[in-house]
């Protein structure tokens, strides 16, 4: 595959979006770099969802370009369409497991859709997967139903993983869960970037996960990205639209956990 001076994975150019006179997005411009961990964080209502839905392909933006993978969504075929979605992954804010299949059928799924492989071989990996996400090999045989909300969000990133993608796509993947849950879930995210080499591509407004685990984040507010960088960067701009993630207690706790944990928060090894 060849690979642009600096390897971005994903390009978003002056993207519009509208809903009837409704203007969420007024010209995006973002990029993300393999095996970064990159965060897009905005307001409630902001666009971030419908952001995310356009990188990988619910939806088409009314002006602008999307390019995934050096792939530009703009008229793709089916075909070029399908092959695209199998090289990502995605976990939905709701999670979005079957409730009638078992969780190691669940992460089996894309597996019988889109592998001809064997039931044991499904199994397996399925099985392996639930050991990456940190979930007991017992948890295989629940339902959706009876699993806690971390366990839910593990599980479905387990089924997110379960086709080795290259990018993996979150939808505030600590929404809803206790803190202590939602710690697990930064500590996997940062295992599953170090340790496969996924990039990571995440909306959310949890201040803890983007000072833990992103890289590099974007501000969407009044429909563009109001500064693009690391949360170090970020927090050092005075732009109005920026300053609410920097300051206020929530954020401050935020800032001084980030900082008691590592030294540098916003530049991890890798
Ligand atoms: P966020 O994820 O940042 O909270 P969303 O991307 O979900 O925000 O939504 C951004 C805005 O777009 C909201 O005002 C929402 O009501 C509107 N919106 C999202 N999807 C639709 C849709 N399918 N039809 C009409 N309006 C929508
Ligand atoms: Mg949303």
């Amino acid at each position: 595959m060849p690979k642009t001076a600096v390897d971005t994975v994903l390009e978003m150019h002056q993207v519009v979006t509208r809903f009837g006179s409704h203007v969420v997005h007024n010209g995006v411009d973002l990029d993300v770099r393999r095996a970064e961990i990159f965060a897009v964080i905005g307001g409630s209502g902001s666009g971030k969802s419908t952001l995310l839905r356009e990188m990988i392909l619910l939806q088409q933006p009314n002006e602008g370009s999307v390019r995934v993978l050096g792939v530009d969504l703009a008229n793709i075929t089916d075909g070029a369409a399908l092959a695209l979605r199998l090289r990502f992954g995605v976990l939905f804010q709701k999670g979005g497991l079957f409730g009638s299949l078992t969780v190691l059928e669940n992460i089996g799924l894309p597996l019988r859709e889109h592998r001809q492989l064997d039931e044991q071989q499904v199994e397996t990996i399925a099985a392996g997967k639930l050991a990456v996400v940190g979930l007991a090999a017992d948890v295989a045989d629940q339902y959706p139903s009876e699993l806690s909300g971390g366990m839910m969000k593990r599980a479905a990133l387990a089924r997110a993983l379960v086709l080795e993608p290259e990018l993996l796509f979150l939808d505030e993947p600590t929404s809803g869960l206790d803190p202590q849950s939602a710690t697990g879930i930064d500590e996997l995210v940062l295992q599953l970037s170090d340790k496969l080499g996924i990039t990571v591509i995440m909306v959310t407004h949890d201040l803890d996960l983007l000072w833990q685990v992103a890289d590099r984040v974007a501000v969407l507010a009044e429909g563009t990205i109001q500064g693009l960088g690391s949360m170090t960067e970020l927090a050092r701009m005075g732009k109005p639209a920026i300053r609410p993630f920097f300051d206020g207690p929530r954020a401050r706790a935020a800032q001084a956990q980030a900082f008691l944990t590592h030294q540098e928060p916003s530049s991890k090894p890798k």
